[in-house]
């Protein structure tokens, strides 16, 4: 009889034992579907030595598989990187697995899927919701599970729609192969510092070995025609080459400019994806099929066939961080896939993470530099405004000499972009009669107006309300007032100042699916935008030949809040928008808005000292015993009632382990004490580099008993404080 040990797509258990059925195979990584209580369950055949070998289980209690799905075995070293991860970063192998076996890998490729689109026929009858749902549809395609969720209506309405003739239906094969991009479709012209550098990364790829190679090349310095070679290179030898994005919004940007070298565009992954193409792309990806893929960092625990690069592009974002779940950091994991699979990995930015910079000086990291922009554009002036000196006007956001520079623009026909990393109209509403401040009933947070929707917004759950007319606390009219500045009170004034400018707005609410950031970055290439106000969003990637001016409208604003990476982030998020100036013939000028012009991080931005700057950052981490020179881990309890929040925290507390070099903070009401209704508290552990604090946080937090109502999530190397 054959036995499989057999990891399931559950956080709540290790591995479990089953019997093969008689007549099929199930060797190691092999898909499957299995019994579970009354359910079925996937899974993945593991060996038994993995999860500290627990005991097999007697033949005579041992359930059949239900089914060996046809898939490609998961690779070792894909299973190996399963319970790396999981260690690392403390979370259920069931839990990582699932990042692996989405949905779309249980469902049959070639079974055709059926969805829908509009025939442009109206139903008779039109109700408002199918009329909304029309409207909100438009030219796009789906199940009606989709296109329900897409118009936020019930399927029923848009099955309604499908019987009056409305919608028509669409067979959709998930099979369809994808086209073979080809590698010498449009090699660029490399000047002789990018050849250099792009043949570093063949040399890389042939060498068929780990190494991490930090690709760190001012902005505009041609990163990406330079690390497109290595993954020419991988293509020719019939490689696989995976591309990780830190925003979806990217992802459309870098389809077409891919196309362009390769002929082709390559295969897409991330969130905003149908089911038909996800489970199309699966499939691809684990047969060996798909050759390029681009996506968010969730591509990268994909079972890829053959895969002989992993490049992580804009490589320093913290969005790289999994917040929820698996709260991995998908640049250190893409580290270590490339150690399992023995390829090189490309860290690709013009602001690399301190980090990164520590690897290369400990000799661990290779390091090769872009120092120039590429066709002789020259990097923008940076300069401060003194908000002290120069403030704005009362009511207004832009100090005079930012004024003046965007008139000049708007004179010459150049095209402009102010930065705020503030969505929405206004952060902050209070009342003037009593000064009550509109807070969101599920979290610790202000509640943000959105203007152009007419809602106030939470930004940590989505709570959403209308504005109200009088004050909730002390019931006066009208004596509501918005504070601060977001987006869209910056373009009120833009369109106050200079009616005649077309703007745009770039946010998440605005650019919210792939095909909108496409039409974004078409209307700005065909000059039908003047000034663009945009969030961290705009900060990176987009090439605009004749943008020439960016104005930071509050560059103190990532510097509050006391975040040990706060100088950092600030230092990489201004000079990423500064690289967005002057990427064309004509030379870029970039003003800063501060209040603290002489802090080390504006003089330094100023000055164009990054060297000097990370030097500074780097001696006072290592003053602190923080990152990369020691460790933090964070335990966050959480519960919807207060005190069973507060009482396991703590009981935890109390059992803080002691050890030499680790010290323990907390149990402490996290900053944001509320989030989705949940009450938080803290514990932060810090530690020397080679302290196991992995170790230590699962044998303190199996000692103690937790009541169900209580959650824990656990954070390694945290990369937010709240
Ligand atoms: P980075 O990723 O370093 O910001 P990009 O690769 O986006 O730089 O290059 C900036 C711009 O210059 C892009 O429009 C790119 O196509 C162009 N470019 C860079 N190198 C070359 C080259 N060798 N030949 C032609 N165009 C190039
Ligand atoms: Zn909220």
């Amino acid at each position: 009889m054959t036995r499989a040990r057999v990891l399931l797509l559950t956080a709540a258990l290790g591995p479990l034992d089953y019997r093969v059925p008689q007549g099929s195979d199930a060797p190691l990584g092999s898909v499957v579907v299995a019994p579970l209580g009354p359910r079925r369950m996937g899974g993945v055949v593991w060996e038994d030595e993995s999860f500290g070998a627990p005991e097999p289980v007697g033949d005579n209690r041992l359930r059949n598989l239900f089914e060996i799905v046809d898939v490609p075995p998961i690779p070792a070293a894909l299973r190996r990187l399963v319970e790396w991860t999981s260690d690392y970063y403390l979370s259920p192998p069931g839990s990582v697995l699932r990042m692996v076996l989405p949905g779309a890998a249980f469902a049959d490729a070639r079974r055709p899927i059926v969805e829908y689109r509009a025939t442009g026929e109206l139903p008779a009858r039109m109700t408002p919701q199918r009329s909304v749902a029309m409207d909100a549809i438009g030219t796009r395609q789906g199940t009606v599970r989709e296109l329900a969720a897409l118009a936020s209506v019930s399927e029923a309405v848009v099955r309604g729609l499908v019987n009056t003739g409305a919608l028509d239906a669409v067979e959709v094969s998930a099979d369809a192969p994808w086209p073979e991009p080809d590698p010498g479709f449009a090699p660029p012209d490399l000047s002789d510092e990018q050849a250099a550098a792009a043949e570093q990364l063949r040399a890389a790829v042939a060498a068929a070995r780990f190494e991490t190679l930090l690709l760190d090349g001012v902005t505009g310095s041609g990163k990406t025609e330079v690390y497109m070679e290595a993954i020419a290179a991988a293509v020719a030898a019939g490689q696989q080459a995976l591309v990780l994005l830190p925003e979806i919004a990217l992802t459309e940007p870098m389809l077409t400019r891919f196309a362009a070298r390769f002929g082709c565009e390559p295969v897409p992954w991330h969130s905003g994806l149908r089911s038909t193409e996800r489970r199309r792309a699966w499939h691809a990806i684990a047969s060996g099929e798909a050759k390029i893929i681009v996506g968010a960092r969730s591509a990268l625990f994909l079972p890829y066939a053959n895969l002989g690069i992993i490049t992580v592009d804009e490589a320093h974002e913290t969005s790289f961080k999994q917040e929820d779940g698996v709260h991995y950091h998908a640049r250190d994991v893409a580290v270590m896939r490339g150690h399992f699979e023995g390829v090189p990995v490309v860290l690709a930015s013009a602001t690399p993470a301190l980090e990164s910079l520590a690897m290369v000086e400990a000799g661990r990291y290779r390091h090769i530099s872009l120092p120039a922009r590429y066709g002789g554009a020259t990097l923008p002036d940076l300069a401060a405004i003194d908000m002290r000196r120069d403030p704005p006007d009362r009511g207004k956001w832009l100090a005079p000499p930012l004024v003046d520079a965007l008139a000049d623009r708007l004179g010459k026909g150049e095209q402009s972009l102010l930065f705020l990393n503030r969505r929405g109209f206004a952060p902050l509403t209070l009342c003037r009669t009593c000064g009550h401040r509109i807070q969101c009933p599920n979290c610790t947070a202000w509640m943000v107006e959105h203007r152009l929707v007419h809602r106030l917004a939470c930004h940590h759950c989505g709570h959403v309300m209308p504005p109200p007319r009088l004050c909730p606390e002390c019931d006066d009219e009208d004596s509501l007032v918005a504070c601060g500045p977001g987006v869209e009170r910056v373009a009120d004034e833009v369109a106050l100042r200079f009616p005649e400018a077309r703007t745009a707005i770039v946010t998440s609410d605005t650019l919210w699916s792939p095909a909108k950031a496409a039409e974004f970055v078409a209307n700005v290439e065909e000059g039908l935008v003047d000034i663009i106000i945009g969030t961290q969003l705009v900060t990176k990637g987009y090439h605009f030949p004749n943008l020439t001016l960016v104005g930071v409208v509050d560059a103190d604003l990532g510097l509050d809040g006391g975040d040990l990476r706060a100088s950092e982030r600030t230092f990489q998020q201004i000079a990423q928008v500064a690289g967005r100036a002057g990427r064309g013939a004509k030379p870029g000028e970039v003003l800063i808005q501060t209040r603290v012009p002489d802090a080390p991080v504006m003089a330094a931005l100023v000055a164009n000292d990054r060297d000097g700057f990370y030097a500074a950052e780097a001696a006072s981490r290592r003053r602190a015993g923080a990152p990369p020179y020691g460790r933090f881990a964070a335990l966050i309890i959480s519960s919807e009632d207060v005190e069973v929040a507060r009482g396991v925290a703590q009981r935890l507390g109390q059992k803080a382990p002691v050890a030499d070099g680790l010290a323990v903070y907390g149990p402490a009401p996290a900053p944001l004490a509320m989030l989705r209704g949940r009450h938080r508290f803290r514990l932060l552990l810090h530690a020397p580099r080679s302290f196991d604090l992995q170790g230590t946080i699962r044998e303190w937090v199996g000692s103690i008993d937790w009541p169900a109502k209580a959650r824990l999530a656990i954070d390694v190397d945290p990369y937010s404080f709240v």
